[in-house]
């Protein structure tokens, strides 16, 4: 019996019974290996980016993430380095040799984003941006979906389906917590939806344990957690000096921190006969 709500054309599990494998410049999305996304949430500046992109490599990180054009609750907050972001990204992810994410807030973003960036990360607030998602549905470049703040599971499925509509399947779901009335954490970090998707659907799905919880010292259980639920990768915010970030320090993993991350996911890994 398929999960998958009745209309699905492209992402349901039964199109394609064996999971995809969405390629990110030859790291493979949904294959046996658990892939570490990791680096700051925001770009601030070439030291910091490839300070972090170096040491997340070493760790062990198989993507560089980082957000040049940044989605804030408040206009007065930090929005982010923008173009002159996307350029450090894709200088630093040369440098470093890692494939780099990162978010477009908009369709008139797209061409940029593409021009420097590996993956295109829709972000949390545009989940059931229509037009955007068509946009990038038109594009062969890799997606990173990510949760509605307030979307079910079949919502998001039907954005995907969206992206896939226009001929794009390179698609990978993120959990990445939704609203609840719990005020202790940032957002509720939904690990049913990892078994869920993956019964539904044939997309990878992986699971961003910094936005999902909002609190450095719940990242490494949530991780093991969610490796252990079955998630393809991990998306993981670090920096080289949290207290001072200037977007999400709180939930930000120190580059130590990082590392120990990684020790403590391998026999998680092991477990659920996954590589890491
Ligand atoms: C992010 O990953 O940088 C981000 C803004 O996340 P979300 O869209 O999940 O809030
Ligand atoms: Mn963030």
């Amino acid at each position: 019996m398929s999960l998958a709500p009745a209309k699905l054309r492209w992402a349901a599990r039964d199109r394609k019974p064996e999971g995809s494998i969405v390629d990110v410049a030859g790291v493979p999305v949904g294959s046996r290996e658990v892939v570490m996304m990791a680096g700051p949430c925001t770009v601030e500046d070439e030291d910091q980016l490839l300070r972090t992109a170096m040491a997340v490599k070493v760790a062990g990180a198989r993507m560089l993430r980082g957000g040049a054009f940044k989605p804030r609750t408040s206009p007065h907050s930090f929005r982010g380095l923008k173009e002159e972001g996307l350029r450090l990204l894709s200088q630093v992810a040369r440098e470093v040799g890692i494939p780099v994410v990162t978010e477009a807030m908009d369709a008139r973003q797209l061409d940029a984003v593409c021009q420097h960036a590996d993956m295109v990360q829709i972000g949390s607030r545009n989940m059931q941006n229509f037009t955007l998602l068509e946009e990038v549905g038109r594009l062969r470049v890799p997606v990173l979906l990510k949760r509605g703040l307030c979307s079910t599971l079949e919502e998001m499925l039907f954005a995907a389906e969206y992206i896939a509509e226009g001929g794009n399947q390179q698609i990978v779901l993120c959990e990445r917590g939704i609203r609840t009335f719990e005020t202790s954490t940032r957002n509720t970090l939904d690990l049913n939806a990892v078994p869920l998707l993956k019964l539904m659907s044939h997309f990878p799905v992986i699971v961003d344990p910094s936005h999902g919880t909002g609190r450095r010292e719940l990242v490494v259980p949530l991780s093991r957690a969610a490796v252990a639920a079955g998630a393809d990768g991990l998306l993981v915010e670090v920096h080289v000096d949290p207290e001072r970030a200037k977007c999400d320090g709180e939930q930000s993993l120190t580059i130590p921190g990082f590392g120990e991350l990684m020790e403590q996911l391998r026999p998680v890994a092991r477990a659920v006969d996954r590589a890491l």
